[in-house]
Formats: structure tokens, C-alpha cells, sequence
């Protein structure tokens, strides 16, 4: 079925979107009148690029927060979104895996396109997981490295000279923005150090394997119960496994996500008598958190005190 949608999607866009694109853009914004229009695909996209870009630039996301945007595909109207972008911002190809088919669709040389996480080195996925996924997925590498605040800096500067290029115009108030956020992050950075580092246990059991680049980042082993992606259940057989490798090493707490289901995180709660938390792996933000307003830096902090139950 899968399969099916792609070509669908790039022909109705070729149908629909793409006459009134060559209007509106092109003008771009060297002649300071119009400002620069970057679409980003989910929210810790958004985020880092909305930071850099403040008022100086108009930033749309893409994915809706609460939608699961490892399984999430474009439709034409989306398509059409990003051809009307000056810039598009993506995190991974291993993440948004439709952005390959999608951008050689569009073709547009107005188009400027950024793979944020280029330059970082991914960690391989887990063996048994590259065998689980289907061959139309790139699945090889873990793409979760917003999560880690030291590469989250590595991405927003690479945000931030594609955005300065497009717009020289507003390079200092772009440079500024940057470096305030940049500290920021850098002040999370120490916290999640100076509270992991008084840690005695350094194990936590996550719903899926997001947590990889954080772990490795302060020295943490993340056991997840699902892959890479939420959707890759595992079988009896593995939570079997892992109900008794938990309660080996004294698991006293399993977390689950906001946004998908939570049922199989549950049921190793019970079973090991484990009580569950919340750690938001920052695919999206829940319905509750942009109701209290709460950003990136916040649920980063919120994970911080949630990760502490285990330590
Ligand atoms: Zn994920």
C-alpha cells in the first residue's frame, strides 16, 4: 500500500501544486522587501529554526504537533507547501525517509533544502532491527539526535549558515539569535551533566529507542522496549526477555511517550511491579504541554526530572 502512495501523491501534486509556485517565489528576498519563507518538517525542526530565525523570518511546521512523524507522509497539499519554501528543513534522511523521493519530485533549483543532523556522525541501528524493517525504509542509522543537547547545538549552527545565506540581509540579528540559543542549550547541557554524574544507577527503560544519543552523551544505557521506531513492537518472546533483565537490575521505573500508546510500556510496568513516567522523546509536543506553553528546553528539563526516578 505503501508503496502505492508516493507515485499518487507526486502526481497529483504535479496536477495541482505546482503552477503557482513559480510566482510567488523567485522575488526571494535580496531586495529586503519579502521575508524569507522556510517550511521545517517536525517540531524540534521548527523549534531550532524558529530560535535563529525570530522575527526576521516566517518558519511553518510541517508534521502537526501530536501527529507520530516517524510513520507521517506528505500529502499534496504538504507537497505543494514545500515547493512554495524558500528553504526546507528536514532533521534525517533515516527519520523523514519520504524527503528523498519527495525532494527529486520537486526539483526546484528556488528551492534550497537542509538536512540539519548532516555532519554528525549516526550510530548504527541495531542488528535486529535493520531485520525487522521493510527494505522501502532507510532504517540503518538512529536518527534521534535532537535529544542530545551537545548535538542539538551541532544542527542549530547548521540552521543558521543555510538561513544566513539565503538572507545576508539579517546575518547579525540571525548570528545573535543563534548564539543566545546556542547558550541555552549549552546551560542544558551542564544540568543534565552535573544531575546524571551524581547518579547511582545508570540504566532506563524507554517505550521506544530514542534515547540513544542522550545516553551516550552522559554516560546512561537505555533500554527500550520498542526499535527505533515506536511501530516496531516487540514480540512476547523479547518482553519476556526484558520483564526479566528489569527485574534483575532493580528497574524500578519504565517510561512511556505522550503521544503513542503506551500498552506494551504498561504491561512490563506491571510485571515487574515498576511504576511508569513520562519521558517525551520531542517528536512532538502533547496536546497538555502546548496548552501550558512548554517548549523544547522545558520537556528537555521535565525528562531531566523524570530520568532522576530511575537514578
Ligand atoms: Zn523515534
Amino acid at each position: 500500500m505503501k508503496k502505492l502512495i508516493c507515485p499518487l501523491i507526486i502526481f497529483l501534486l504535479v496536477i495541482s501544486g505546482c503552477s503557482n509556485a513559480e510566482q510567488t517565489k523567485g522575488e526571494k528576498v535580496i531586495d529586503g522587501t519579502k521575508k524569507l519563507h522556510i517550511v521545517t518538517t517536525f517540531y524540534p525542526m521548527y523549534y531550532f529554526t524558529q530560535k535563529v530565525a525570530g522575527n526576521s523570518a516566517n518558519v511553518e511546521l510541517l508534521i502537526p504537533n501530536g501527529a507520530e512523524p516517524h510513520d507521517w507522509e506528505p500529502t499534496a497539499k504538504d507537497m505543494a507547501k514545500i515547493q512554495d519554501a524558500d528553504l526546507f528543513i528536514y532533521n534525517s534522511r533515516y527519520f523523514e525517509s519520504w524527503t528523498e523521493k519527495v525532494l527529486k519530485s520537486i526539483n526546484d533549483p528556488n528551492l534550497t533544502v537542509v538536512e540539519a543532523s548532516k555532519g554528525i556522525e549516526l550510530m548504527n541501528a541495531l542488528a535486529s532491527e535493520e531485520e525487522e524493517h521493510h527494505s522501502d525504509h532507510a532504517s540503518s542509522k538512529d536518527p534521534h539526535v535532537w535529544l542530545s543537547p551537545v548535538l542539538a547545538q551541532q544542527e542549530v549552527d547548521t540552521i543558521t549558515k543555510a538561513i544566513e545565506k539565503l538572507d545576508p540581509n539579517n546575518k547579525n540579528q540571525y548570528e545573535k539569535n543563534a548564539q543566545d540559543f546556542i547558550s541555552q542549550l549549552s546551560d542544558l547541557d551542564h544540568l543534565y551533566k552535573e544531575t546524571i554524574a551524581k547518579a547511582k544507577k545508570k540504566e532506563f527503560v524507554t517505550q521506544h529507542a530514542a534515547f540513544g544519543y542522550l545516553a551516550k552523551q552522559y554516560g546512561l544505557t537505555q533500554i527500550p522496549i520498542a526499535g527505533l521506531s515506536p511501530d516496531v513492537e516487540p514480540t512476547l518472546g523479547k518482553l519476556k526477555e526484558l520483564a526479566e533483565v528489569t527485574k534483575k537490575k532493580n528497574v524500578k521505573v519504565i517510561y512511556f511517550e505522550g503521544l503513542t500508546s503506551s500498552k506494551v510500556a504498561q504491561t512490563l510496568a506491571n510485571e515487574i511491579s515498576a511504576k511508569t513516567e513520562v519521558l517525551n522523546p520531542l517528536e512532538g509536543l502533547t496536546k497538555e504541554e502546548q496548552e501550558k506553553g512548554l517548549d523544547y528546553i522545558d520537556v528537555m528539563k521535565k525528562n531531566l526530572e523524570a530520568l532522576k526516578q530511575s537514578f
